[in-house]
């Protein structure tokens, strides 16, 4: 059977996106400060390397997303990566959670 999403109640359809910051989502000093050490240990993005290129990293991933249940401060759970193939692996990411509903 299709699945079709219940309509929202009308009071909800028009309210504003009262979501969180990103600080208050978790984005805060613990992770800034985990951030810098993970880009100071490898400067280079993790995806390009394992296809032989060195790309300077503009960021850093969780490998396995928060949202999936991904540790948000474990070392174990991050990569340094460049713009492109963050992009590139959220849409992977995107893709396999769509998969699985
Ligand atoms: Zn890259």
């Amino acid at each position: 059977m299709p699945y079709a999403p219940k309509p929202l109640p009308r009071s909800r359809l028009h309210r504003p996106d009262n979501r969180p910051t990103r600080q208050k989502r978790g984005y805060d000093r613990d992770w800034e400060k985990l951030r810098a050490a993970v880009i100071d240990d490898e400067p280079l993005c993790r995806m390009c390397m394992n296809r032989g290129r060195h790309v300077a990293a503009d960021l850093v991933d969780h490998i396995q997303p928060i949202e999936d249940g991904g540790e948000r401060l474990s070392r174990e759970n991050l990569q340094p990566l460049c713009r492109k193939c963050h992009g590139e692996k959220t849409a992977e990411d995107l893709r396999k959670r769509r998969g699985k509903a």
